[in-house]
């Protein structure tokens, strides 16, 4: 077999067939596995067989004979990253309306002046399949390079039948060209299209009765996305999606409790959803409702830093209730133009206090739970997806620290290297 190694990484043995693909010894494992004690799940000294794109086995002895056998030179192994919260397709920039709110406007007071989202929809109608598509892959490839190796898109700069689904098979089109996994999301209740001015019920009907239908019989979106909120939509037009939403089979999750407290995590729970994404003016007693439906809680720094937001998540209570918190860039032109999912482990650090251990598992085990990929990706286990990343560092918490001191040093996706 040709397999092409990065410099540091070179096959010490290739052997016969009829047996394990590879392995990969002399390595520290960051397996991330709930079920290993021990900080960050760490199997110093370890080796990790693969298989037909899956982790066939771990341990740190008696490694099994494998066709390739690599040696990890003493690096450390992470599950591959998970990027759960992405808006990566849309047309234009907004950087004219950074410039108005760092003069002091307020995200409302954009959004009401006709910026915001609404320019941005603007921009993603009026751009090719082309353009929408390189641009977004000059994103991806950023994360990509991080170690990214899943990626959530979602659809909400159309905010028509003929362009949420547009953007969706853009995605879907990114997946089968790049090494990575994406996660389909469809967020038509994101923003009030300019034709519905006024008539925000008349646009929910069309997202329940025409577009989610659409989406659910082409096979365009693995989740429905809602922002419930005073600038997006009612709990009431939310219940409507979500319950159109289950009639086709397809889960929920909401952008929820950014600006403002309406009960958008209590309704999304009540659908047992995905998850709950940004979340800063949920209240702490709130939070045993998410507990409850094993929704997970999605921190958004980077939307946080962007809005100099200073109303910070629940985060003690997060972590009393037991709920999974998980850490993505929100990569929008808006709130949050941050190609990096790094910089928000960083910023999920030192804004909103997380250790290390919680942010890095926010990026991979809480993240893939958030995509309802919880059983395939996000630790390294027996079985589950052989997506890999190496590091050349000396303890876990230095993928936290920093930012952009240390890169991967090889990416494995489904057991190729990428
Ligand atoms: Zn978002």
């Amino acid at each position: 077999m040709s397999i092409i190694f990065p410099l540091a990484v070179r096959p010490v043995t290739v052997k016969g067939r009829n047996m394990l693909e590879q392995l990969i010894e002399n390595v520290h494992l960051i397996t991330l596995d709930p079920e290993r004690e021990g900080a960050y799940g760490v199997l110093e000294n370890a080796w990790v067989s693969l298989h037909e794109g899956k982790i066939h086995s771990l341990g740190q002895s008696q490694a099994p004979e494998a066709e390739v056998t690599v040696d990890g030179q003493g690096q450390f192994i992470s599950p591959g990253l998970v990027d759960c919260h992405n808006h990566l397709i849309w047309g234009g920039n907004r950087a004219e309306e950074f410039e108005w709110r760092l003069q002091g406007r307020s995200y409302q007071e954009i959004a009401q002046a006709g910026g915001g989202i609404a320019s941005t929809v603007k921009a993603t109608r009026e751009a090719s399949d082309e353009v929408l598509y390189q641009a977004a892959a000059e994103r991806l490839q950023a994360l990509l390079e991080e170690g990214v190796t899943t990626v959530e898109v979602k659809s909400g700069y159309g905010l028509s039948l003929e362009h949420e689904l547009r953007v969706l098979r853009i995605a879907k089109q990114l997946a089968k060209v790049f090494p990575v996994h994406i996660s389909t999301t469809l967020l038509a209740a994101h923003a009030l299209p300019p034709e519905f001015n006024g008539e925000s019920d008349a646009y929910i009907d069309l997202v329940c009765q025409e577009i989610i239908p659409a989406a659910a019989r082409e096979g365009l979106a693995d989740c429905v996305d809602v922002f419930c909120e005073g600038v997006g939509f009612s709990p009431e037009q939310c219940r409507r999606v979500f319950e159109s939403a289950q009639a086709h089979s397809l889960p929920v999750k909401g952008h929820v409790e950014q600006l403002s407290d309406l009960g958008g995590a209590k309704l999304v729970a009540e659908f047992n959803g995905w998850s709950v994404d940004h979340i800063e003016y949920l209240q702490a007693e709130d939070v045993p409702h998410l507990t409850s439906s094993g929704t997970v809680a999605v921190l958004l720094p980077g939307a946080f830093y962007s809005l100099k937001e200073t109303q910070m998540p629940p985060i003690q209570a997060l972590r009393e209730a037991a709920v999974p918190m998980a850490v993505a860039t929100d990569l929008n032109p808006g709130t949050s133009p941050l190609a990096s999912l790094r910089l928000a482990m960083n910023q999920a650090c030192v804004l909103f206090g997380l250790t290390p251990e919680e942010s890095l598992r926010g990026v991979s085990q809480y993240a893939a739970q958030a995509l309802g990929l919880g059983e395939q990706k996000g630790i390294l286990r027996e079985g589950f997806d052989a997506d890999l990343v190496m590091w050349n560092i000396s303890h876990p918490s230095e993928l936290s620290y920093g930012f952009n001191l240390v890169k991967p040093s090889a990416i494995l996706r489904n057991g190729v290297w990428v």
